[in-house]
């Protein structure tokens, strides 16, 4: 028996719960990944023990020898990886990535321009009842009705308009590759700074899919959780110059003890990242992506834009006659994971929205490839054409669990 099991057997029984259902289903969710066993093995390590406020050489306990290699090492990772001059390994988490941007750059009333929520971007970048919206005074920009991609003359007019201090690109659920210069071009035309948020598509970018933002923005941030296949958690980058100013935002300003055990897990995925195999791994997260896309339009699904060009895709299932809530929850009983999502231009509300968000870079790392990825697109068209047929969902579910269970979930 396990030290869990013994103390704890609820705990450990949940545990068990969600390997299996982690195991035996289809992650499609486009902000989740699998670790590999090394990152989780790390995050699981003694390493929860430690109080290391402060940063390395500069600590205000003792004992933070190891501590310090562990978060040199994880900083020096992530700088050659993004080609960047200084980096933060700290944040808890993406929001406290970008509530440290904030508060190092702007002040209480100050205007900054980004995503709007509905349009695809975070909570964090304005939405009006998360600190970014009540603290500041966000103006969003969004995308096009005609494309649904994101329309630069409508962010370059907003942006010559507000004079906002910061222009923030990055998104949570916009399928196609953000053209980062674009942003700065603008940025520079009216005096703001850039921060660009790469939480979802950081992994693209390591593996050279997609442009890198640290070349043009002034701050950029991310979660390594997602298609970087890190722990949960976030960093910042950015240049020398602003790297006092930032450090002290986090600790003292927002953050006291770091989670060092965290940022060993995220050394480790810098270091997985680094690898040739991982580039391997981007190109072919798009690749399943492209090949799941043209499978569900060709079953009469409309997705925002047309397609993907990143690990995402944006479902509109009111072109079948059903709304989100009730696809998320069909596909969940067959053993397929998404979460409900507003598309561009929704005329339903966010917890009964028209679309579903579908990503790849979980099966990706489970070894599924484009032939796959064919299976999974019928099966999802499948369900969804058959959304109460309850023999219908027990058929997928059997046949989803055969097929997963011929691509191991690493540390499982
Ligand atoms: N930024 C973007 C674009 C995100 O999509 C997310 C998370 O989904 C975050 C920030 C916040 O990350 P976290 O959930 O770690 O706070």
């Amino acid at each position: 028996m396990s030290a869990l099991q013994t103390t704890d057997p609820e705990i450990y029984q949940a545990v068990q719960d969600e390997q299996t259902r982690q195991r035996d289903g289809l992650e499609l969710i486009a902000s989740e990944n699998y670790t590999s066993a090394a990152v989780l093995e790390a995050a699981g390590t003694v390493l929860t023990n430690k109080y290391a406020e402060g940063y390395p050489g500069r600590r205000y306990y003792g004992g933070c020898e190891y501590a310090d290699v562990i978060e040199d090492l994880a900083r020096d990772r992530v700088c050659k990886l993004f080609g960047a001059e200084h980096a933060n390994v700290q944040p808890h988490s993406g929001s406290q990535a970008n509530m440290a941007v904030y508060l190092t750059v702007l002040k209480p009333g100050d205007t900054y321009l980004a995503m709007d929520l509905a349009h695809g971007g975070h909570l964090t970048h304005g939405m009006h009842l998360n600190f970014s919206g009540q603290l500041y005074n966000p103006v969003h920009y969004g995308v096009r009705e005609s494309d649904n991609l994101i329309d630069f003359d409508n962010v370059a007019a907003l942006a010559r308009k507000h004079k906002p201090k910061l222009i923030i690109a990055g998104a949570s659920a916009y399928p196609r590759e953000i053209d980062h210069p674009k942003f700065a071009e603008i940025a520079r035309e009216v005096g703001a700074l850039l921060m660009v948020d790469m939480a979802h598509y950081s992994g693209l970018v390591a593996g050279g899919v997609h442009n890198n933002p640290v070349e043009v923005a002034d701050y950029v941030t991310s979660t390594s959780h997602k298609t970087l296949r890190g722990p949960r958690s976030g960093f910042i980058l950015t240049k020398e110059a602003n790297a006092k100013d930032i450090d002290r935002t986090i600790f003292p300003g927002i953050q006291g003890g770091p989670l060092v055990h965290i940022i060993a897990g995220k050394a480790v995925c810098f270091h997985e990242a680094a690898q040739p195999e991982f580039k391997t791994y981007a190109q072919q997260i798009v690749a399943n992506a492209k090949v799941l896309a043209e499978v569900l339009l060709a079953g009469g699904i409309s997705l925002a834009s047309g397609g993907t060009d990143n690990h995402l895709m944006m479902a509109d299932v009111t072109a079948i006659g059903l709304t989100g809530k009730i696809a998320e929850k069909s596909l969940d009983r067959a053993g397929i994971t998404v979460n409900k999502n507003m598309i561009p231009f929704d005329k339903r509300k966010p917890l009964d929205p028209s679309g579903i968000r579908i990503g790849t870079a979980a099966l990706t790392t489970r070894g599924m490839q484009e032939d796959d990825m064919k299976k999974v697109g019928s099966w999802i068209l499948e369900v969804l054409k058959a959304p109460e047929d309850e023999a219908v969902i027990a058929k997928v579910r059997g046949e989803i669990q055969s097929f997963a269970s011929d691509f191991p979930v690493p540390g499982i």
